[in-house]
């Protein structure tokens, strides 16, 4: 009696153990088929310490009801559970052959029935629920032959057992033998379905880390898992990174602190937040990473913290994805924005001064302070040469928003550089000589490639050369000289003719030069001297030039004078 008690009572203490095993176990995945497992364990348990009073009390049937309920709903939890585990809902008649059953038991002890009476309809139950658990398994379960039969017998034995050796051992609330095979039974069963657990466990954890690598690999977005714990690692680095930054995800393996090596030293701040344990990481970081190539890169990098149970950080868990192009839109968006407003500025600005000045004479005029004919006159030209001006200023603003917007149209033609340069010094000749400068067209007579033919705009390339010839007079002292002089290039198998434009005037400073092509800037030699102008004229020569896919610059020094230069791809047959 004594080794019953001792054994029933260990092996109470060890069904114990492994329900709240289950609960541990809910605890950490919050799987909710374990939960019911762990409820079928407890109840279980339950039955049990029933089982261990019936050895002193073996003929109270109230004892023996309780155990058989109890036993009852440790079977509805295991199959609920397994039910859950093949995501399936229980089906209703469960429930309510369970209501039969504990009427049943309720009133078979209220009648004073016999034990045989009592037990008999949950016996049934439970070899029923035995079977239906074990097949469902045996179903859903993937499982190798052998591993089949053992979970099918176990399952068998264990609700036959159950269900009928009270009949078998007849006196079997006295039965050492009974308690012993039916626990045994039962803690095998109940290692079966944790084997199964893990199982399932090991198999999703394979299943997911086959998708995740699957992703991973071909992701065009670089991904890593770098540990923080037990010591500073890179666990995976996904092969994109060669296309991303130009190494193998090898060399991320070396050395932990291979991404610090790469950061752009004015994101540095930004990429210590990585490493800050307590950082929210919830809003991606953008920062720049160095190429392998030696340039710069924009990355945008989302990273998950994935921390431990106290809470702290293990691990993190990133993708950098290059957003380099959509960071040189955003920039050219930016600056568009920017000149837009500056163009805006500039040319309100240059309006309103003639504007003003002509509204200031016309008032004059009206008001009758300018009365005398000769004053009028002054004013009239003034106020003509101000409108001419304002005239100029239009066209250059229409034309070269036009140029900007794509929406000017080009009427091209050849035409043979000789026939060209002709028309054009002899329509700018006069001028020159007008403004008292010296004409010259060098190399001209000798030069034996005139014949050549090039595809232009005449009115356009026109407009160019009045540009520059215009400028040159206006920077030359009277007395100095203007050549035009022509040169052919062969430059990545095209060839050009460079037409060059040089004055004797006052040059033009180094800063200077570097600015005069951007729309509305005039130089210091033009303000100093108070020169017309807008600043727009060799922004539209350079639109132009570049639409002839040719090159425009400036060589210049101040006092000595200025060559302007561009060149016109040469077409041949
Ligand atoms: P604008 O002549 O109306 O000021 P441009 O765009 O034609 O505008 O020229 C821009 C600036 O370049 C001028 O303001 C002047 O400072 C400088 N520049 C152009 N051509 C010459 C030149 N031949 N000699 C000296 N400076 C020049």
């Amino acid at each position: 009696m004594f080794q019953i008690l001792t054994s029933l009572i260990s092996l109470t203490v060890l069904t114990l153990v492994i329900s709240l095993l289950y609960f541990y176990i809910f605890k950490k995945n919050n799987e909710k088929y374990i939960s019911y497992w762990a409820f079928s364990w407890t109840m279980y348990t339950i039955s049990l310490i029933f089982n261990i009073f019936l050895l002193k009390y073996s003929g109270l049937k109230l004892l023996i009801a309780l155990k058989q309920v109890s036993d009852l709903f440790s079977s509805l939890f295991l199959l609920a559970g397994t039910y859950v585990f093949i995501d399936k809902k229980i089906p209703n008649y469960w429930i309510q052959f369970t209501l039969v059953n504990l009427i049943w038991i309720g009133l078979s002890v209220y009648y004073d029935l016999s034990f045989i009476t009592i037990t008999l309809l949950t016996s049934v139950f439970f070899s029923i629920i035995a079977v239906v658990t074990g097949s469902m398994l045996l179903k859903h379960w993937e499982m190798n032959i052998l591993e089949k039969i053992i979970i099918v017998t176990i399952f068998f034995v264990w609700g036959f057992h159950k269900a009928y050796y009270q009949y078998i051992y007849p006196g079997f609330w006295n039965s050492p033998l009974g308690y012993m095979s039916e626990i045994i039974l039962a803690n095998i069963l109940n290692f079966s379905i944790l084997i199964i657990y893990l199982q399932k466990i090991r198999k999703e954890l394979d299943e997911s880390e086959k998708r995740f690598r699957l992703l991973a690999e071909n992701a065009q977005d670089l991904i890593y898992l770098f540990r923080f714990k037990p010591s500073l690692i890179f666990e995976y680095v996904s092969p994109s990174s060669s296309s991303i930054l130009g190494y193998t995800p090898n060399e991320f393996y070396d050395n932990p602190n291979f991404f610090e090596k790469l950061v752009h030293p004015d994101d540095k701040l930004l990429f210590n937040i990585l490493k800050e344990p307590n950082a929210s990481l919830s809003e991606p970081i953008v920062l720049r990473f160095l190429h392998k190539d030696g340039h710069y890169i924009w990355i945008e990098q989302h990273t998950t913290v994935i921390k431990d149970t106290d809470g702290s950080i293990i691990a993190i868990e990133g993708i950098i994805r290059n957003i380099t192009d959509r960071k040189l839109v955003e920039q050219k968006m930016i600056q568009a924005e920017k000149s837009r407003q500056s163009l805006l500025a500039n040319i309100s600005h240059e309006l309103r001064t003639p504007i003003t000045s002509i509204l200031g004479y016309v008032t004059a005029f009206i008001d009758g302070t300018i009365s005398e004919t000769d004053s009028k006159n002054n004013y009239l030209n003034l106020i003509y040469n101000k409108t001419l001006r304002l005239q100029h200023l239009v066209q250059d603003l229409f034309q070269l928003t036009q140029f900007e917007s794509g929406r000017i149209a080009f009427n091209f033609s050849q035409i043979s550089i000789c026939e060209l340069i002709d028309n054009i010094i002899n329509k700018y000749k006069w001028d020159v000589k007008h403004a008292g400068i010296n004409f010259d067209l060098e190399n001209y007579s000798n030069n034996t490639d005139l014949d050549d033919n090039v595809i232009i705009d005449i009115e356009r390339i026109d407009q160019v050369f009045s540009n520059l010839i215009f400028n040159a007079i206006k920077h030359t002292p009277k007395g100095g000289l203007i050549s035009v002089s022509l040169e052919k290039k062969l430059k990545n198998n095209m060839e050009f003719v460079i037409i060059k434009i040089h004055d004797t005037g006052i040059g033009i400073s180094r800063k200077d030069q570097k600015c005069i092509f951007n729309r509305f800037y005039r130089g210091k030699n033009a303000n100093s001297l108070n020169l017309d102008g807008s600043g727009l004229g060799l922004t539209i020569s350079r639109e132009i030039i570049e639409f002839h896919k040719g090159e425009i610059w400036v060589e210049s020094e101040l006092e000595k004078g200025s060559a302007f230069y561009f060149t016109l791809p040469i077409f041949r047959q």
